[in-house]
């Protein structure tokens, strides 16, 4: 959603909502979720596929239940992740858990959970046995170094400088010893792209991974129950980029599938793959206030959101889409830095960005922010959380996160012993100062 006319609201209906909710805030589009992920279904309508929605990309309860609602499972890495799964009733091998550098308890929690366990690293086949035990399924994540193939000499990230996954040699060897601790059932997982949007990069996956199965299952005499080509579909957050090609990438798959697993006792095999940033991305937007205009050696507009509540412009340096509501069709004649109020200097939403006019109170909707946004929220500079909404289906904008407090902010300082217990119950929960 990467153009003005993208906007699944109106400036009227977003006035009502600050009317109730102060900004900044995250909204969302339930409409759109469900679409997006039908459309994902249906493209692979030919495999016995299912997406594994990465929580850690939007993991507010209310938005993954619709994707659970949507036939998806959910790819946790993390105890609160867990915990998200067995809220909404999700168990069994519609979770896949692929940690790294895992702690003890979240292994014990995700095979408590009967959760598809996706081990990191041969050293973690003893450390799961001695905490939780060895499960009935087992995947491996594999890391394939040099050894990936590139598209057309375009290096996709360097698998060789990633902490995750095993090598090839220790995945014959990881598989082995599974097998011989009574292992029956197995997968084979990669994650290797991130937000890329060339369809071809998930063949090739596809294509390595098949290769691999086929010759783990003929040496090792083992059954593999799926193939998961882990998350990474991009979507277009520039203007001139166009969403991955999802029928394309599907009829290549498919391609590859048949072409090396058909007529080879492989045919049961499913695909999974493990989106997060596709699946909610395009269907949330940052709604911000400029609070302030500054002249100095640039032109700055300050907003009252900060980086704590989208931190890719600043981290990665992003491009995130602005539209300043009710001036969509204003000429893009000034040039901004449009900030935050951290005391950070890359805490930008936009450096150099051609924008119409913005006057004080003007509202801004930062694009592409319904994953890895509120996410990867902090609280640091003392910034609190901003609040989530949901526009539903029949069109009410629903409250599905309430906006951090100073009393939250100081929640943690109440512990037996606290000088500062009074002073945490003094600041109650409708304080926003
Ligand atoms: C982050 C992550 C994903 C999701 O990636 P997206 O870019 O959001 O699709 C999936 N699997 C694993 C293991 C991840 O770390």
């Amino acid at each position: 959603m990467n153009k003005d006319s993208d906007l699944f609201f109106t400036k009227k209906q977003i006035d009502g909502i600050m009317a109730r909710y102060p900004t900044p805030f995250h909204i969302y589009d339930e409409d759109g979720i469900r679409k997006n992920a039908r459309k994902l279904n249906a493209a692979f309508g030919w495999a016995d596929f299912r997406n594994h929605f990465a929580v850690k990309a939007c993991p507010n309860p209310n938005i993954v239940r619709i994707l659970v609602e949507e036939g998806n499972g959910l790819d946790c890495s993390s105890l609160p992740e867990l915990l998200i799964a067995e809220a909404l009733g999700v168990s069994g091998d519609k979770i896949m858990f692929t940690s790294n550098d895992t702690p003890a308890l979240e292994f014990k929690k995700a095979v408590e959970l009967g959760a598809i366990i996706n081990l990191d690293d041969i050293t973690h086949i003893p450390f799961l046995e001695e905490h939780a035990g060895i499960p009935d399924v087992i995947c491996f994540r594999y890391n394939p170094g040099k050894l990936r193939k590139t598209l057309d000499g375009n290096v996709i990230g360097k698998p060789e400088d990633a902490k995750y996954g095993l090598t090839r040699e220790q995945l014959f060897e990881g598989y082995k010893i599974m097998r011989d601790k009574g292992v029956k059932r197995f997968g084979l997982h990669t994650m290797i792209a991130s937000n890329e949007l060339d369809y071809r990069a998930f063949i090739e996956t596809a294509s390595m991974l098949f290769d691999l199965v086929l010759e783990i299952s003929k040496k090792l005499k083992i059954r593999f129950e799926f193939v998961n080509l882990g998350g990474g579909i991009g979507i277009p957050y520039r203007p001139e980029q166009t969403p991955a090609d999802l029928d394309k990438m599907s009829a290549g798959i498919r391609h590859e599938f048949e072409e090396k697993l058909n007529g080879k006792g492989m045919d049961h095999i499913k695909l999974f793959m493990e989106n997060g940033r596709m699946m909610t991305g395009p269907f949330g937007y940052l709604i911000t206030r400029a609070i302030h205009e500054k002249h100095t050696f640039k032109e700055y507009i300050g907003v009252d959101a900060s980086m704590a509540n989208l931190m890719r412009p600043g981290m990665y340096g992003a491009y995130h889409h602005i539209t300043v509501l009710g001036k969509e069709n204003l000429p893009k004649d000034h040039k901004y830095d449009v900030v935050g109020s951290l005391c950070e200097n890359n805490d930008k939403f936009a450096i150099d960005r051609m924008l119409p006019k913005i006057d004080i109170g003007d509202v801004l909707a930062i694009h592409n922010a319904g994953a890895h946004g509120h996410a990867m929220g902090f609280n640091y500079n003392g910034k609190l959380r901003s609040a989530e909404l949901l526009i539903k289906q029949n069109g009410e904008a629903e409250l599905i996160r309430r906006a951090e407090t100073a009393h939250d902010y100081f929640a943690t300082l109440n512990y037996p012993g606290s000088p500062f217990k009074d002073f945490v119950k003094g600041n109650d929960q409708n304080s926003r100062l």
